[in-house]
């Protein structure tokens, strides 16, 4: 099912995807059951074919091979990427197309623009067949979720996402891409990041989700909002989101206080399908089937089990960027420790995430600076931000571009919206610089900086 294959044009060819979604799906649930010696012989076989071809197509890994730096045959197994080099996200920075295999043309692919944990612009191209793969992984999640909350279906969901997302992007070409119509039950309602608590509240009172998700960090601020303010609020009966955003005692309020659980996955835009929570949500499933995790210490040594260290990954399905041992930029350890749901696939227990904090504005609106900075992050110019909150109603946002003089007409389409969401609450200056600061709590250089209150 997830072999390479190019865009089906035909009616005919939509079908057999279309057959093979449903009948991908129930296989796609039992994987995380299989024994040990059948998972573990999955990977090898992918990890090679990955290796195999990434050496073949993919510029960066051609040109080694070509010097004899690197050799594919030299990896049979998972243990075997202790001895390959780890790319990090300067790559995906400077460099993206070095890791674009030659076996896919850019407008072939959706390309995926973002701001790196440091600021930096990222692209990532995603070909068809990681769409297929993400959609039947989705199969994994949908019956956990039907698991944790009962056997009510879950139909009515609503987003919390700002206009223009990647993911809407993802859903429509992929939507497109099948030929499928949408239904009224495929239909999911969609809140405004930007919306006001209250106009959010409304929404989700009038829509009367059973799920909810989004932006993770929007999910979270708006139901930490609903314990604060003591409103009435309808209570969904789970929220999805991504560890990213949804810190420990927000969701520990929010499950005990409100009484809703969170499913909550392990993903990134580098690998969709990094890891899952399961019915007992203690640690996250790896999805071996999708990405090979390691952990490593500061030489790009393997750990042992339970031991901390830098979080790798290998995408096994995306063949357009290719990534063999991706710096994550996360921490965490992993255990083999069988668990009681049952699956085989190891869970990983992340120490710290390449977390973001969010922009709240005094008139109470919360904005992702990913959301804010959408408008710039793809002109040609643009090379890396950073916010700076002074005060809550003093924010810097620092600019690097390769053309300042170009780069001035950004900033009225930044500052016209912000002005709007912020009822003009916040004053903002922009400052094109390549003068960037250092985070004070994790000293790397953040996207977004808070000053600590006086
Ligand atoms: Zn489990």
């Amino acid at each position: 099912m997830l072999r390479h294959r190019r865009r089906p044009r035909t009616v005919f060819g939509r079908a057999l995807i279309k057959a093979e979604l449903i009948a991908g799906t129930p296989r796609i649930r039992r994987i995380p059951f299989w024994s040990r010696d059948a998972i573990d012989r999955l990977v090898d076989r992918r990890l090679r074919d990955t290796v195999q071809t990434a050496c073949k197509h993919v510029p960066w890994y051609r040109d080694r091979v070509a010097e004899g730096a690197l050799n594919p045959d030299s990896i049979q197994s998972a243990s075997d990427l202790e001895d390959w080099p780890t790319v990090g996200l300067h790559q995906l920075h400077h460099e993206p197309l070095s890791m674009l295999s030659d076996q896919w043309k850019r407008e072939e692919c959706i390309e995926i623009l973002s701001s790196g944990s440091s600021g930096h612009r990222k692209t990532i191209y995603l070909e068809p067949n990681a769409f297929l793969a993400n959609a039947l992984g989705q199969g994994r999640h949908a019956q956990i979720a039907n698991n944790v909350v009962g056997h009510a279906p879950l139909k009515r969901r609503l987003t919390m996402a700002p206009l223009v997302s990647n993911q809407q992007r993802l859903r429509l070409m992929y939507g497109d891409w099948l030929a499928l119509r949408p239904s009224r039950h495929s239909m999911i309602a969609r809140v405004n990041v930007f919306a006001s608590f209250e106009e959010k509240l409304a929404e989700i009172n009038r829509v009367k989700p059973d799920v909810i998700g989004g932006v993770t960090g929007v999910v979270s601020n708006f139901f930490m909002g609903v314990l604060d303010h003591g409103v009435d609020c309808h209570r969904p009966r789970l929220l999805n989101v991504s560890v990213e955003g949804f810190p420990r005692e927000h969701r520990e309020r929010i499950e005990k206080e409100l009484g809703i659980p969170a499913l909550v996955a392990y993903a990134s835009v580098e690998v969709p399908k990094l890891g899952f929570e399961c019915e007992e949500r203690n640690g996250y499933h790896i999805h071996e089937d999708f990405c090979v995790v390691r952990i490593v210490d500061d030489d790009n040594h393997d750990l042992a089990d339970g031991k901390t260290g830098r979080v790798i990954v290998t995408n096994l399905i995306n063949r357009a960027t290719m990534l063999i041992n991706y710096d994550q930029g996360d921490k965490g350890c992993i255990t083999h420790e069988p668990c009681p749901c049952g699956r085989t696939f190891p869970r990983i227990f992340l120490s710290s995430t390449k977390e973001t904090p969010l922009l709240e504005a005094p008139n109470g609106r919360v904005v992702h600076h990913a959301d804010l900075l959408r408008p710039i992050v793809a002109a040609p110019e643009f090379v890396r931000l950073q916010v700076v909150v002074e005060s809550p109603d003093h924010w810097r946002l620092l600019i690097e571009s390769k053309d300042p003089e170009v780069s001035k007409a950004w900033i009225d389409t930044i500052t016209d919206p912000l002005k709007e969401w912020t009822e003009g609450t916040v004053r903002l200056d922009v400052e094109f610089t390549r003068d960037f600061e250092m985070s004070p709590i994790s000293g790397k250089q953040s996207p977004v900086i808070i000053r600590e209150k006086q």
